[in-house]
């Protein structure tokens, strides 16, 4: 099999691994991919790139954490936006309420569709030149979690088309002819899309990818296998990732209206996505224009779908923070009707706990989603931090439905009719599509260290190879004389970590629990560096292999970020309930990172909360329907 041409140039994860003593072949593999991310990330200017985002500073800044750039204010949504937002909510109000959402199939119905593209739903992230609404993200996104309040599968359904499917890299990377022939069909809704990437042999492994396409004439002759695509039916359009010439490119492809003997779909039973569509698809000399095919300014295939995948990253993370809200507002009339040993279950301590921690795990989504939609906006590629936002989205979403929502909700949650039986694939899927949480933390772990790895670790490695030198001694003169330049340059970096001291972060005004919880957040990150730095120079070369130990700090890394993200968040928000959820969740990654145990007083905080929400009094929630109760037992 052959795959994806090597760059041209070693990037660092392929020297690494090279020098790691790993094949060469899967230094080249490795190599690819981080040479796609390097090419993604040249697309933007340098104040902009991974290393001067918020995360990345947060880490290696020598003046400390940059706590501005984790603070914003949302901007109002233009009101042309908001008006399409809200005529798109009526649609899937109006059908919910009149039980027409779905079709036969139990799939989101055409007419549903076609009203909502009425509405400009389609069109949202589409500018406005091309019939869009230009609807900037931090509007898109906390909109979506509107959205998936009233149904996830259509607020889905918005991110397949606009961020991960034909209408991003069209946008993005479309030359002036493709963006006037195809954007205004995206926006119309005309032309819904989805993005066609992984294949039986590539998923987590991206330089896997076997579809081809041969230019014959004017035409490209498509030839391979898709798996799971979601949002793809006959006429469709796709952004199908595929190797012209060995190196991975992205086609913008038509389906035709009927399958034929060029294209047909693989169905199977698929649990999750259940109210859309989602199939492999079969190409046997398919021919499609080569005026369809999107050249990057710089990279190839890979870098058009990194770039759209940011946004489906967060646009996840909005899903799951309606749907976690629709779960917390199930809970309530429940609780409060459900009576064991004499009393309601929202009396009790464990039920209350649960209570205040999905309201924490709420908060915290929507601060994720508010963040990263506002660094999108402001041009950030935001890699790490949406990277930060799938996975809490998706870990506190799977986290919600099993251990609050299930729980709380006993036999019942499996009776057919009830949200968690009939939806538990939906709220688990998101934890493995748009990347699997591990292998995204690992890929968080190698964003991190990159720079640092280059700066300080490449040279030693060079130095290591150069002098022939398998395993490093340094009680050997020979060679600590050998290192001494690497290592001084090093060492000067490793006492400057620790000697510096840094000036108080400039925060904004907010409550003294969640300041308390933000000093904490950013002593933690202010430490990391050295954290991160150890765990390089303990495993040197072999950190490649110790996936465990990467997952482990990018975890860790990971929580002080969202800590301090829903700290800032919080501290904007009016509604006292939001501010006790972020300070209980707050608590908790404290705990997380500490490895201490639970105080009583933390106890006492999130039961208090959770008493208060059983009241009524989390606005997040407040004027949610909620389904009737199931086998009621005193009619
Ligand atoms: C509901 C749903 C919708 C989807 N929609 C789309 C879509 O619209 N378009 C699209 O292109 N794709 C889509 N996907 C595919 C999805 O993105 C992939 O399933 C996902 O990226 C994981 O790929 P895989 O299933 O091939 O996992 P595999 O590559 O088979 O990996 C399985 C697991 O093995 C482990 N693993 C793999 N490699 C390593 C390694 N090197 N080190 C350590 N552990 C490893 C990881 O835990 C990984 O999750 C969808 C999937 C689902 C379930």
């Amino acid at each position: 099999m052959t795959t994806p041409t090597a760059p041209e140039s070693k990037s660092f994860a392929e020297t690494a691994l090279t020098l790691g003593g790993k094949s060469a072949d899967e230094a080249r593999r490795t190599g690819a991919i981080d040479k796609a991310d390097d090419q993604v990330e040249a697309l933007f200017a340098p104040q902009y790139q991974t290393t001067a985002g918020p995360t990345h500073r947060a880490v290696w800044d020598e003046s400390g954490v940059p706590v501005d750039l984790f603070g914003f204010d949302l901007p109002p949504v233009p009101p042309d936006v908001a008006r399409v937002m809200d005529a798109s909510l009526e649609v899937v109000r109006r059908h919910r309420t009149a039980g027409t959402l779905q079709d036969e199939q139990r799939k989101i119905s055409n007419p549903v569709l076609e009203e909502l593209a009425a509405a400009g739903y389609w069109g949202l992230l589409v500018d406005k030149e091309y019939g869009g609404s230009g609807a900037p993200f931090t509007a898109f996104g906390p909109f979506l979690t509107r959205m998936a309040i009233l149904d996830p599968t259509v607020a889905g359904m918005a991110s397949v088309h606009g961020c991960i499917g034909a209408v991003d890299p069209v946008r993005t990377f479309g030359n002036d002819e493709q963006k006037r022939r195809y954007l205004p069909e995206l926006a119309s809704g005309r032309k819904l899309s989805g993005f066609a990437l992984t294949e039986p042999c590539a998923g987590s492994d991206l330089t896997a990818l076997r579809t081809r396409a041969e230019l014959v004439g004017n035409e490209y002759v498509v030839n391979g296998e898709k798996l799971f695509i979601t949002n793809v039916v006959p006429g469709r359009t796709v952004g199908l990732v595929c190797l012209i010439e060995n190196k991975p490119a992205v086609l913008v492809v038509d389906l035709p209206p009927q399958e034929n003997a060029n294209f047909q779909l693989r169905k199977y039973g698929l649990y999750a996505l259940k109210h859309t569509h989602n199939q492999g698809i079969i190409f046997k000399d398919f021919r499609v224009p080569a005026a369809n095919l999107l050249v990057p300014t710089r990279g190839d295939g890979l870098t058009i779908a990194y770039h759209g995948l940011n946004l489906g990253r967060t646009a996840l993370c909005a899903n799951a923070a309606g749907t976690m809200r629709i779960m917390l507002a199930e809970m309530l009339p429940w609780a409060r009707y459900r009576k064991t040993y004499g009393a309601t279950i929202e009396t009790r301590e464990l039920v209350r706990r649960r209570l205040g921690r999905l309201a924490g795990l709420i908060v915290a989504a929507d601060a994720l989603t508010a963040w990263c939609s506002s660094l999108i906006d402001r041009g950030f590629r935001g890699e790490m931090e949406c990277i930060i936002a799938k996975i809490f989205g998706s870990e506190a979403q799977k986290e919600a439905a099993i251990e609050l929502y299930m729980k709380t909700h006993g036999g019942r949650s499996f009776l057919h009719g009830h949200l968690f039986g009939d939806n538990v694939h939906e709220y688990l899927a998101p934890c493995i599509y748009e990347g699997e949480g591990e292998m995204l933390g690992m890929a968080f772990f190698k964003s991190m260290v990159k720079s640092h790895g280059v700066e300080f670790f490449e040279p030693i490695g060079k130095t290591l190879v150069a002098a022939k030198i398998k395993k490093p001694n340094l009680a050997n003169p020979a060679h600590l004389w050998a290192l001494r330049e690497p290592m001084l340059k090093y060492g000067r970096w490793m006492i400057g970590k620790k000697l510096k001291s840094r000036p108080t972060p400039n925060y904004p005004q907010m409550p003294d629990t969640l300041r308390g919880h933000a000093d904490f957040a950013v002593s933690f990150l202010n430490k990391s560096a050295l954290e991160v730095s150890g765990t390089m120079r303990k495993h040197q070369l072999a950190l490649a292999d110790r996936q465990c130990r990467m997952a482990e700090v990018s975890a860790r890394v990971q929580t002080a970020i969202v800590m301090l993200c829903t700290c800032l968040y919080a501290a904007r928000q009016n509604d006292e309930t939001v501010r006790a959820a972020a300070d209980c969740i707050c608590r908790d990654f404290t705990r997380s990172l500490t490895g201490r145990r639970p105080e009583d007083r933390d106890y006492r905080a999130v039961t208090k909360l959770g008493e208060q929400i059983a009241e009524g009094a989390f606005s997040p929630i407040s004027g949610l329907e909620t389904s009737p109760i199931l086998m009621q037992y005193d009619q």
